[in-house]
């Protein structure tokens, strides 16, 4: 489903990503680990053509993100984003919220089907009560499940999730991994920055390891946690123990 090939980035001088290169299967569970400063982030957003790579291939569909002739807006609807601060809108509701973009961008046209299908993934979140709240009276948790409803809404391919869980109180990172777990296990495709190893370890069905712009491991988290191959990834693993 997607192809990354010698995939660059560089904000002047410093370079960011180096040589990027992974695939991604349908239904795959990727999970994306590293130290700060890695370069996580600025994957995550030049997969999704939020930043835009200086170099490589992003080979999504058999069409090359990177080729001059590609609607940047079309392909970036098939790839939804959460991230860690929400970023919802919050002169709307919670309805408004993810029927905005699918309206906005004439995904959907009428009115009534949008917030239906909205409804549906609100539902699937247990947020489907709040429909009509506005989103600043929502908790942490609350608010980060509306976000990943609003990302379901464009029914994209993969789903791309940026530690997700870090800005929440720890009794509302439980309820949102529950959901990631059960989105998961119905077989959308996922890459997920995250700190939470035990996401890692008990959902994803592949990580990679960053370290400074590079991948440097490509493992099964059985692999991973048993035997890391780079004394770099067993130093980062070292700190979750
Ligand atoms: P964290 O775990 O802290 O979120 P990360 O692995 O996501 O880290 P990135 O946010 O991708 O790391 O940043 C990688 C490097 O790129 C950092 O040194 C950062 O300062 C730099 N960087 C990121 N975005 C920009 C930008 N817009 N302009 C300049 N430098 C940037
Ligand atoms: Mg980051």
């Amino acid at each position: 489903i997607l192809r990354v090939e010698h995939l660059r980035k560089s904000f002047g001088a410093h370079q960011v990503l180096n040589d990027i290169n992974f695939s991604m299967n349908k239904g795959d569970v990727i999970t994306l680990i590293g130290s700060s400063g890695s370069g996580k982030s600025t994957l995550l957003r030049c997969l999704n053509l939020l930043e835009e790579a200086d170099g490589g291939a992003i080979i999504f569909h058999d069409t090359d993100l990177l080729a001059s002739h590609v609607d940047i807006n079309k392909m970036r609807q098939s790839m939804g984003m959460v991230f860690q601060s929400f970023n919802l809108f919050d002169n709307y509701t919670v309805l408004g919220n993810c029927t905005l973009a699918p309206l906005l961008t004439k995904r959907m046209t009428d009115r009534k089907e949008a917030e239906a299908l909205a409804m549906t993934y609100l539902k699937k979140v247990g947020m489907d009560d709040f429909a009509h709240m506005r989103v600043t009276r929502l908790s942490g948790g609350q608010k980060q499940r509306v976000a990943i409803a609003r990302a379901l809404c464009m029914q994209g391919d993969i789903l791309l999730f940026d530690e997700p869980t870090s800005a929440l109180d720890p009794e509302s990172v439980g309820e949102v991994l529950k959901v990631m777990k059960e989105l998961a296990r119905e077989g959308l495709s996922m890459v997920v920055v995250t700190h939470e190893m035990s996401f890692a370890r008990d959902v994803a069905n592949r990580i990679l390891f960053m370290s400074a712009g590079d991948i440097i491991e490509d493992a099964t988290p059985q692999e991973l946690f048993t035997n890391p191959k780079d004394e770099r990834t067993k130093q980062f693993l070292s700190r979750f123990i």
